[in-house]
């Protein structure tokens, strides 16, 4: 493959990335962090263009806009990485495109060779892919887990390679005193463009996978969680019941739901106002939440009623864990003072017994019931 060809692959290719992430943006452009990847990708796209149209012209004012362009761009693109993971852009990162600047100016002043010029590029090019590795490490916390997080960091790892071993071609082109151009064999225009290519393509789409990724998951938190409580909403818990009765019939298993309520709740709200109440809701959800197993599920089914899925659970462990809860809600404080009680009503689906979802919801609001008439702070079963 001759370099042309590999040149114009290049800038087709970074072409194409900008106008997706501007696609991105457009879409999207109240998420700051796809302007920082569709500016990058539109200066990385024109700086290789420039920088390989005049490839044979070492004219300065090419070199310096050409390059000049390309590390703006992946300097907007590590920036673009802290903002996605909601940590403000380092305006440092600016000190090192001055310094390479005034560098590269300086080595076209002494007429330094190709193969100089091009150890600057790739040191700089690697410190940049570095910082957006650090980046991508740091926001993740650690190493990868997702599939699209090891895309991500696998395709710098490619292109820091690919820069580690330009450096190596450019120190053996000074040893020897050659003052060609590189590029003049076929292992020279594979790990100048063929590689680049191939890891800006996976680097490129794996950002945006990155960033769909969270999308993905931000929304399907939203749609299965409750904002105030933190819990299940409503929609979830009832589909998880749902779920587990038709688990635990076929499997035979046991299964208890428990629907709580909170103890004149309506006090709370006429005493100190609307947000204490809500404070109320929010500390009476963690305290639901801390005292049930990691299995069972907890969810808020309305206003200050809550309801939990205990897999597994029979008749007589339904008792010690109804006694658990209301004696963890009984050790409670509002404001470190008031104390807030909870009424429960439990119902058992023993194994090789069958209801529907709505008959179990039906007993257990029953015996809840019974417990607010038998004077609340208790469970009914
Ligand atoms: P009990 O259940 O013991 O019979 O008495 P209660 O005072 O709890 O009675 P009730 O269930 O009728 O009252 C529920 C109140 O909860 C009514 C409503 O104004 C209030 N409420 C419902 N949702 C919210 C909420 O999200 N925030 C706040 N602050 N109040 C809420
Ligand atoms: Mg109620
Ligand atoms: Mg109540």
């Amino acid at each position: 493959m001759d370099a042309l060809t590999a040149g114009t692959v290049l800038i087709l290719v970074q072409f194409c990335i900008a106008l997706v992430m501007a696609g991105v943006f457009f879409a999207a452009p109240t998420d700051k962090c796809t302007r920082y990847w569709a500016i990058s990708g539109s200066y990385i796209a024109l700086g290789v263009l420039i920088a390989i149209l005049n490839n044979r012209l070492p004219r300065a004012f090419v070199l310096l806009s050409g390059t000049g362009l390309i590390i703006a761009g992946l300097i907007y693109q590590w920036h673009g990485i802290l903002v996605f993971y909601k940590k403000q852009p380092k305006k440092w990162g600016w000190g090192i495109f001055t310094a390479f600047l005034l560098t590269l100016a300086v080595l076209l002043y002494v007429d330094a060779t190709a193969a100089q010029r091009s150890i600057l590029y790739s040191v700089t090019t690697l410190a940049l892919l570095g910082l957006s590795f650090q980046a991508i490490w740091q926001g993740q916390g650690g190493s990868p887990r997702t599939f699209v997080q090891r895309l991500v960091q696998g395709a710098i790892v490619l292109l820091m390679v690919s820069y580690v071993l330009k450096i190596g071609i450019a120190v053996t082109y000074i040893s020897e005193g050659r003052m060609t151009t590189i590029l003049s064999t076929t292992p020279e225009v594979i790990v100048t463009y063929l590689i680049p290519t191939v890891g800006t393509v996976l680097f490129s789409i794996g950002l945006l996978l990155l960033y769909f990724e969270r999308t993905v998951e931000e929304n399907r938190h939203l749609a299965t969680h409750d904002e105030l409580s933190k819990l299940f909403n409503r929609r979830a818990i009832v589909a998880a019941g749902e779920r587990e009765l038709y688990l635990s019939i076929r499997l035979q298993r046991d299964l208890a739901i428990a629907f709580i309520d909170i103890d004149l709740f309506k006090r709370f709200n006429d005493e100190f106002g609307h947000a204490a109440g809500d404070t109320v809701i929010a500390e009476v959800a963690a305290v639901l939440q801390q005292t049930c197993r990691s299995i069972d599920m907890v969810g808020r089914y309305g206003g200050e009623e809550f309801l939990v899925i205990l897999p597994g659970v029979d008749s007589q462990s339904a008792v010690q864990i109804g006694q658990r809860l209301v004696e963890a809600m009984r050790e409670y404080r509002f404001l470190g003072i008031h104390p807030v009680t909870i009424s429960i009503g439990m119902a058992i689906l023993p194994r090789n017994a069958e209801c529907s979802w709505a008959q179990l919801l039906r007993r257990a609001d029953a015996a809840l019931y019974e417990a607010k008439n038998m004077g609340r702070d208790r469970y009914c079963l």
